[in-house]
């Protein structure tokens, strides 16, 4: 079921005098393709959870539509939308069993979609089955692991086949390796049942690794929708460069002049055909070779070991953040890890951005 988004706006409007209204979501015009899995991602209050709930119906919007394949949906409750919702919290009912709390929306179901116990004992043996679950069907809630519950919230929401799977920050509440083990077995059951769905996180990395379509948001409104690698190859602004990748991109103050990109006083990377003027010169970290000629001199901080790699630490006049992170194979290792370093650069891992719009120089 593909899922469009019109125009969709919602705005909270001030409580007092001294508060202002807050455009949560601020002219979303976007298509959810079938049985995708998109990510919706950035940083805290840019309003994911408010698209979220829009979709779900348990917030309404301000102004334009939601679609659900033809289907405008816009004026329809939660319940009639065919969403199967899990929220950070999973809200299990604690005095119901396992299997009970997975059977609890196939209960209420009426006229020709009514089902038998056996039918909804069955139902539930599925779903609890897809999500390796089936042996805790008897235990409550309190008798799980952190993960082991968030599988039940996410049987409940399945065991109806929803339209859409709306999951907002499922994971936050596991410790790292949960978290990693969860996020992959999400992804298994999202292309076993090819639920559309949605996901919201904070977590860039998450995002990335398992969603079809990333959507980065940014203050109510829409930076930049692809496919992650395609996001991360090619940022329209310095606030996606900056958002996605760990370590962060490294951004300089630069600037073009006679068809060179400057750094200071070192022409670092041919710009020819692009216009004269001051820009911010972002290099990932994987953009940087050593190299004793080097067009980029910096000095080094420290090198730090990452077992497959080592991360090279370095200062340069011109950097905007504390330091400067480049990642290198390990089989290069300074003698030094003191003086200057030189670098040359990766042309397709240097983004140029205006340096007053910050929209990216192509
Ligand atoms: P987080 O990652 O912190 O959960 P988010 O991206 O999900 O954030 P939202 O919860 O959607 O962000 O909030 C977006 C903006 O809308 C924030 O500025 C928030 O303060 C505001 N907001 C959300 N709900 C309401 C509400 N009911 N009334 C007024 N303002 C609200």
């Amino acid at each position: 079921m593909k899922v469009v988004l019109d125009h969709l706006t919602k705005r909270f409007p001030a409580r007092s005098k001294k508060d202002h209204d807050v455009i949560a979501v601020n002219d979303f015009n976007f298509e959810i393709p079938d049985g995708k899995l998109i990510g919706l991602l950035g940083p805290s209050g840019c309003g994911k959870s408010t698209t979220l709930n829009l979709i779900s119906g348990l917030e309404k919007p301000t102004s334009g539509k939601i679609y659900f394949g033809e289907e405008d949906v816009t004026d329809l409750p939660p319940e009639e939308r065919g969403v199967g919702l899990v929220f950070q919290n999973y809200a299990l009912y604690p005095h119901l069993t396992v299997e009970q709390n997975i059977i609890f929306p196939l209960q209420n179901l009426k006229g020709e979609q009514k089902m038998t116990r056996e039918a909804m004992h069955s139902k539930a043996m599925e779903v609890a089955r897809l999500v390796q679950i089936d042996q805790l069907m008897e235990r409550k809630p309190k008798e799980l692991s952190g993960g082991q519950q968030q599988r039940v919230a996410i049987a409940r929401a399945l065991v109806k086949i929803p339209r859409v799977l709306l999951l907002d920050e499922p994971l936050s509440n596991l410790d790292a390796r949960l978290r990693l083990l969860t996020r992959e077995e999400l992804r298994r059951i999202q292309r076993e049942t090819g639920v559309t769905t949605i996901f919201v996180t904070h977590d860039q990395e998450e995002a990335m690794s398992i969603s079809d379509q990333i959507v980065v948001m940014k203050d109510g409104i829409l930076q930049q929708i692809g496919k992650p690698q395609q996001v991360y190859d090619d940022p329209v602004n310095l606030f996606v460069a900056q958002f996605l990748g760990t370590p962060q991109i490294n951004v300089f103050e630069g600037r073009i002049q006679a068809g060179k990109v400057w750094i200071g006083e070192e022409a670092v990377l041919d710009a020819e055909g692009k216009q004269d003027g001051d820009v911010w010169a972002a290099i990932r970290p994987e953009g940087f070779i050593p190299d004793p000629q080097g067009v980029l001199t910096c000095s080094m901080d420290r090198v730090e070991v990452m077992g497959r790699d080592i991360s090279i630490v370095s200062t340069h006049e011109k950097m905007t953040g504390r330091n400067i992170r480049s990642i290198i194979g390990a089989e290069y290792m300074p003698k030094d890890s003191s003086g200057t370093i030189r670098f040359n650069l990766k042309k397709n891992k240097v983004h140029l951005f205006d340096r007053k719009s910050e929209e990216r120089i192509k």
